[in-house]
């Protein structure tokens, strides 16, 4: 390729802003003459450098709207550590076939089994995937709905949160849900009950949501949309956080 050609190509690629295949583009060049390429084959090898850039940077920025805790994957998590958790059940979730069920997933556990982790690793999979999803602890959801409904634009909110594709609602049952708040989350989970799925990290036992949420009415409302289409993983396990903690007996 002649300078000429090759600064105006510069030039052309510039204006269209298609950065990756103006920085590449001599490199392509050499290899289609070294190894005789044919026209159509160069191109496919230079678009393909700006189509993965900007399907990286795509994922990258779903991945950063998820609002993820930490960005912990599968790949980092120890199951034989917690060998109650069946790591071929947890890696089929990962595959997302839920999401085109609207299946929810549920984790119930004690404190530092990995439920947060996993949620956490599914929905990054999920994002990277460009599937709409985000991460909110339970407190901070109903805060934001309270605070919504208080300045009259519970419904907007309620909308924004039931258009994610997935929705991961972390420690459910943390802290006591009054009745106002009870009503909240029972009307998120069923603007999104079978459209959308939902991944829920609890430690409470669902015979005891009665206690969690207001009276056994809407705990009951609230449960019967939540497990009608879910797999539930329950991790008995050893806390992570503390096994640096606990020394082995005798
Ligand atoms: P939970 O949400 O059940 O309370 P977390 O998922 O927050 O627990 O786990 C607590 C901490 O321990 C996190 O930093 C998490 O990444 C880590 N962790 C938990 N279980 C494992 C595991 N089996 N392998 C690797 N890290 C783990
Ligand atoms: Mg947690």
């Amino acid at each position: 390729m002649n300078n000429s050609t090759y600064q105006q190509l510069c030039h052309n690629l510039e204006a269209l802003k298609l950065p990756q295949m103006q920085l590449h583009l001599s490199e392509v060049a050499d290899f289609v003459s070294a190894n005789s390429l044919s026209f159509s084959e160069g191109l496919l090898k230079l678009t393909n450098f700006e189509a993965d850039y900007k399907a990286e940077n795509a994922a990258r920025s779903m991945v950063k709207a998820g609002a993820f805790p930490h960005h912990k994957e599968l790949e980092d998590f120890d199951f034989s550590f917690q060998p109650g958790i069946n790591r071929q059940e947890i890696f089929e979730y990962n595959t997302l076939r839920f999401l085109e069920e609207n299946e929810n997933l549920v984790f119930l556990g004690p404190s530092g089994v990995g439920k947060t982790h996993l949620a956490t690793s599914i929905g990054i999979t999920a994002a990277k995937k460009r599937i709409s999803t985000y991460f909110i602890k339970c407190n901070d959801l109903l805060q934001q709905l309270k605070k919504a409904k208080s300045e009259n634009r519970l419904n907007d909110r309620l909308k924004h949160f039931s258009k994610y594709r997935l929705l991961i609602i972390d420690e459910l049952g943390y802290l006591p849900i009054n009745k106002e708040d009870s009503n909240l989350f029972f009307q998120l989970i069923d603007m999104r009950y079978e459209k959308k799925s939902t991944i829920l990290t609890t430690n409470i036992n669902f015979s005891d949501w009665d206690s969690v949420f207001y009276d056994a009415v809407v705990a009951n409302a609230i449960l019967d949309r939540v497990l009608h289409h879910a797999h539930v993983i329950t991790i008995s396990g050893k806390s992570y956080r503390l096994k640096d903690h606990i020394q082995t007996e005798n």
